[in-house]
């Protein structure tokens, strides 16, 4: 597992179904992806879950840069800045 892929606190967060407020913000609601496991808050289909139809992505510093969509409580958004900073510096 890479330095970036063990960022993930496998939180879950990401998981749950979004929703556009009136002000054209994207909210996650309290409705969860079907291969969710909602106790252990792992997915049942990880290493399949860019073929199940659920619009699963590989996140990369730069698609989480770019992804307003990712809950504020994503550990991948908290450690952003450090990641981009040391591609920065090579
Ligand atoms: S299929 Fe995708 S959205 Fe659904 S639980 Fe797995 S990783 Fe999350
Ligand atoms: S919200 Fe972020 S930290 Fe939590 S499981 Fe999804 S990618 Fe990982």
């Amino acid at each position: 597992m890479s330095d970036w892929e063990g960022a993930c606190k496998r939180c879950g967060l990401c998981c749950f179904e979004k929703s556009v407020d009136l002000q054209g913000r994207c909210v996650t609601t309290r409705i969860p992806c079907r291969h969710l496991d909602i106790i252990s808050r792992e997915c049942r289909v990880y290493h399949k879950r860019l073929d199940v139809g659920e619009g699963c992505i590989k996140l990369t510093p730069g698609i989480v840069a770019e992804a307003d969509w990712l809950p504020d409580g994503c550990a991948y958004r908290k450690t952003l800045g450090r990641w981009t900073r040391d591609e920065e510096r090579g």
